[in-house]
């Protein structure tokens, strides 16, 4: 596929991000937060993942750059990539849509928060996180430069690793046992096979 219909692609799947996103932003703004762990270190992380996740893939996109990091990836590496990237925007939606009024975008407890268990989240405790890593795969796929292919899936490490722990001590404190007893049931990222005999 030419750099330009990748181009497109990803554009699309950006999109269609946006269009998930934005009206729940709009909506949890009006929930009151009772408790955080929002840090200056979170905020930089969530920024790097916009400069890795959208800001260097347009850039390389709009303008080539960085040229010496071209390659040209086969036909079957951006169908995998195209397909890594519908995943994601699946994943997103659902995960969106089952937590509905608890979302955050930063580590934040809600008034009335209840802790979500069913759909996606009965398998795995962090299905928008799944979702997070499809897209740094599909980007990583579909982008044809080793540099702004890439930058995506670092910056999703970054993000899940250093807010995965924070954000599980936060539901622990809010939900006790509750919590401890749904993380024996559930995976992370990917479900635990026991999880399907259920
Ligand atoms: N880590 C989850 C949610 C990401 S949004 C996922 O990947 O799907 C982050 C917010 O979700 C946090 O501020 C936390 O308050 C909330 N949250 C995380 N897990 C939850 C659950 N099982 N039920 C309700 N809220 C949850």
């Amino acid at each position: 596929m030419s750099t330009t219909v990748l181009g497109i692609i990803w554009g699309l799947a950006i999109l269609a991000w946006v269009a998930i996103r934005m009206p729940r932003r709009r909506k949890a703004k009006k929930r009151k937060v009772v408790a955080h762990q929002r840090s200056l270190w979170e905020r930089t992380a969530l920024g790097l993942c916009i400069l890795g996740l959208f800001v260097f893939p347009f850039a390389y996109f709009l303008s080539g750059w960085p040229a010496g990091a071209n390659y040209r990836p086969s036909i079957a590496q951006s169908l995998l990539g195209v397909a890594a990237l519908g995943a994601f925007l699946w994943v997103f939606y659902l995960a969106h849509k089952q937590l509905a009024d608890n979302w955050s975008v930063t580590l934040e407890v809600r008034e009335n928060h209840t802790l979500v268990q069913e759909g996606l989240y009965r398998y795995v405790r962090h299905p928008m996180y799944s979702s997070f890593w499809l897209w740094g795969l599909g980007q990583a796929l579909i982008v044809p430069n080793m540099a702004a292919g890439l930058a995506g899936i670092a910056s999703v490490a970054l993000l899940y690793f250093t807010r995965v722990n924070k954000e599980e001590d936060m539901m622990r404190n809010q939900f006790g046992q509750d919590y401890e007893t749904y993380s024996q049931k559930t995976g992370r990222i990917i479900p635990k096979l026991t999880a399907f005999q259920r």
